[in-house]
């Protein structure tokens, strides 16, 4: 776009050079009085060329290309016709020459055109709603402005002594008509393909060259040069600003624009109806004068009352919109978007307000294992099993109390109904005793009880349900617990312990110990499994019981499982690269349920069996019965883990419930006999029912895994006598103090080196 600016510089050059003709010609009288006519054509050629200009170079969508086109088109007539009145100028008369019939067609076609290119423009409204109510706003604004016209300009024009010709009364009333409609029309115009301010400019060009009409018929043959130099100029001037305005316009969202037009009009009509009413005017007047002032006045009065109507009903709307639109707001503020309900924020206005008045309960619940379930699922699995424990937990309120959503898996129930508290907690566990939501998922929940005392801080009523509900967890999950007192305190502990884990994690205070495995016939080491233990730089050595659980708790078993894994592929390759596969046939770490639910476990343990060069089967990953009951995804995993060649050894064997039924579905090669069922093995005549029965379970359990192929390891051998006994009843490979406590990695090197020796010397 080369310098858009420079049209309109050169019609506002030549205005000026009109001017300046004019005051020297006025003073000197020099030269003829035509050159005042070359003003006028020259000024429209540079607004011609200003919109050829515009419609080569600008982006225009084609609504507003028409307009503008039309408008070069009329300025290029326009410009034809005055330059033939300029050359009839310096032929005849130079001072009032007689306008040529060939330039008052040109010129008076160019104006008509640009005043229908106004017409034209779209007032950028789009429905037929709002567009109906702008044409009763227009009507409105052109009664008015017409009465006006009417009133002040052609009924003196009709009554004066010496009355208009018919003919010219015609063309002024047309005129008015016309202008009427335009300004109303340019009012309204609210925006979109043609800039607003371009029209209006555009509109002015028309109302200068009325002027300029009008100044020379008042004044004939003085008034026809300067309206020809100074003031016809700058009608072009104005277009060709016009034309700069829409370059530069950008564009704009509509508005409503004039709307103050039809107050305006009621004002307007006012004048003459109280000229009419109160002046010398009598109605009885024969052009009826009065009685079209006074109808005009009752017909916008009654277009305003309809008007006042319409725009009551959108208020009426509006006011509707905001009030449900501010309800929503509300209840967003106060509501889950995922389960709907009452969120946090809500739950605490409420305890707080119930607290204010009276002995308050509050039930906390959490999903167990929650996270494992999202991260292995996915979030939408998550978030549907989310929305099903909502509506669990909805129904078993039902009406003893208000559910809420704190976060994530966390959830609350206000007891409204005093005494009802343990009924919900019931309900809720009954509930979802069975698969809920759209996958069936069974998932567990812990709960928590705590009542206070009016006036009691929220704040504390909250700590004692949550350690209500911590206590819950620990003896086991899928239960509620009443807070008693004293309940913070293992919680807080846990809290602590769990930031300590993390810290002696990145310390690297771990070790992994680990605890021969022998064959029972001969006493031979066959594999270890692998234990971890926990250097602490003040506390010593401290043992697993402690520390797992709140490991499992906080989720850090996940990356301190997966140390453990790594650890113990590299030393056992290393061992059995040095010792032979005849004395490593199994290393085994433990592996906790949260990290079967970690979506990259089977990635870790496949890496750890490359990096470490370790065979596939001499890992055996030691699960223990609860871990393994978790579902088809938990499954899935063993499966993957099981086709990679490496074995999974069940551990406690006989101490949960379905023992048995396990070996169909689940992937085991080996079964670990806990160690309770060995207690007491060596002894010829149980002293109790309870000892007989457990060696009945020891002897089950080895016929069983005969029965399924499965090899079988005795745990917690403390004596010679445990030994020998199990190895009558047909068990391969034990474990326990008898034959090594769990020992650093030297200490076995030191074993394994020590039994090659014997072998040799054997
Ligand atoms: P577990 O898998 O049943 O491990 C056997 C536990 O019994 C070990 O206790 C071991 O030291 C102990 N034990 C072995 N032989 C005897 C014996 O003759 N008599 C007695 N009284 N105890 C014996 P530890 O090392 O304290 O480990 C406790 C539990 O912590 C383990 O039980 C295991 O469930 C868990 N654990 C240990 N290391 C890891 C690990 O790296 N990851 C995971 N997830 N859990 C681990
Ligand atoms: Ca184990
Ligand atoms: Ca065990």
């Amino acid at each position: 776009m080369r310098r858009p600016w420079r049209h309109a510089a050169f019609t506002g050059l030549i205005s000026l050079l009109g001017v300046v003709w004019y005051a020297c010609w006025l003073v000197t009288g020099a030269g003829p009085a035509a050159v005042g006519y070359l003003f006028m054509p020259l000024g429209l050629l540079g607004a011609v060329a200003a919109l050829h200009a515009l419609l080569r170079d600008a982006p225009l969508d084609p609504v507003g290309r028409r307009f503008w086109r039309t408008l070069e088109v009329a300025g290029a007539l326009m410009a034809a016709g005055y330059a033939v009145l300029a050359g009839a100028a310096f032929r005849t008369d130079p001072v009032l020459p007689p306008m040529p019939v060939s330039a008052a067609a040109l010129a008076g076609v160019g104006l008509l055109l640009a005043m229908v290119a106004v017409a034209m423009v779209p007032l950028g409204v789009s429905t037929w709603y709002e567009r109906g109510k702008q044409w009763l706003d227009r009507s409105i604004a052109f009664l008015g402005c017409a009465t006006l016209l009417w009133h002040f300009g052609l009924v003196p024009m009709i009554t004066s002594p010496e009355p208009w010709s018919t003919s010219v009364l015609a063309v002024v009333l047309l005129a008015f008509v016309f202008a009427a409609g335009a300004i109303t029309k340019v009012t309204y115009i609210a925006g979109g393909p043609v800039d607003r301010i371009s029209v209006r400019l555009v509109a002015m060009t028309g109302l200068t060259a009325a002027g300029v009409a009008w100044l020379a018929v008042a004044h004939s043959a003085d008034g026809a040069v300067p309206a020809q130099a100074v003031f016809m100029p700058l009608a072009p001037l104005l277009l060709a600003l016009a034309v700069l305005r829409q370059r530069y316009a950008s564009a704009t969202p509509p508005r409503r624009t004039g709307v103050w037009l039809p107050y305006l009009a009621v004002i307007a009509v006012d004048v003459p109806l109280a000229q009419v009413l109160f002046g010398h005017n009598d109605l009885s007047d024969g052009l009826a004068e009065g009685r079209i002032v006074v109808s005009a006045a009752a017909l916008v009065m009654t277009l305003v009352s309809v008007r006042q109507l319409v725009i009551n009903r959108d208020n009426a709307r509006l006011l509707r919109e905001r009030e449900a639109s501010e309800a929503r707001l509300l209840h967003e503020a106060g509501h889950d978007t995922l389960t709907g309900l009452a969120n946090r924020r809500l739950f605490r206005e409420r305890l707080d307000a119930a607290l204010a008045t009276g002995d308050t309960t509050v039930l906390l619940v959490d999903l167990d294992d929650f996270n494992a379930i999202n991260d292995s699922l996915g979030h939408d699995v998550g978030d549907e099993l989310l929305t099903a424990f909502a509506r669990t937990l909805r129904a078993a309120a039902g009406d003893a109390g208000q559910p809420a959503r704190l976060a994530g898996d966390e959830f609350a129930v206000l007891i409204t109904a005093p005494g009802r508290d343990e009924e919900v907690a019931a309900r809720i566990m009954t509930a979802i005793a069975a698969p809920i939501g759209a996958h069936r998922l069974l998932v567990h929940a812990s709960a928590g009880i705590a009542a206070a005392a009016a006036g009691t801080p929220a704040s504390q009523l909250l700590r004692r349900a949550d350690a209500a509900m911590y206590t819950a967890k620990q003896r086991g999950k899928a239960n509620w617990v009443r807070y008693a007192e004293g309940m913070e305190r293992p919680a807080q502990a846990d809290a602590l312990l769990g930031g300590d884990l993390r810290r002696a994690l990145d310390a690297g205070e771990f070790r992994v110990f680990y605890q021969p495995l022998v064959d029972l016939a001969d006493r031979r080491v066959i594999g270890v499994e692998a234990l971890v233990r926990w250097e602490h730089p003040e506390r010593g050595l401290i043992s697993p019981a402690e520390f797992i659980p709140a490991a499992e708790r906080t989720g850090l078993i996940v990356p301190l499982g997966r140390f453990v894994l790594r650890e113990t592929t590299r030393q056992a390759a290393a061992w059995l690269a040095e010792f032979g596969p005849e004395v490593l046939q199994k290393a085994g770490p433990n592996v906790s349920v949260r990290q079967l639910h970690d979506p990259d476990f089977v990635a870790d343990v496949r890496a750890a069996l490359a990096d470490s060069g370790l065979p596939a089967e001499h890992l055996v990953l030691e699960l223990t019965e609860s871990a393994v009951l978790r579902g088809t995804q938990v499954l899935r995993v063993l499966h993957e883990i099981h086709d990679m060649g490496v074995r999974l050894a069940l551990d406690d064997f006989g101490t949960g419930e379905s023992s048995l039924s396990l070996l169909h579905t689940f992937p085991a090669a080996i079964v670990k006999l806990d160690k309770s069922f060995v207690d007491g093995i060596e002894l010829d005549e149980p002293n109790t029912p309870a000892a007989e029965a457990r060696q009945a379970v020891a002897r089950a359990v080895v016929q069983l895994a005969g029965a399924f192929g499965l090899d079988t390891v005795a745990e917690g051998i403390e004596s010679g006598e445990q030994a020998e006994r199990l190895a009558r009843l047909g068990y391969t490979v034990g474990q326990g103090y008898h034959f090594g406590r769990p020992v650093p990695p030297e200490d076995i090197t030191a074993l394994l080196a020590a039994q090659r020796r014997l072998g040799l010397a054997a």
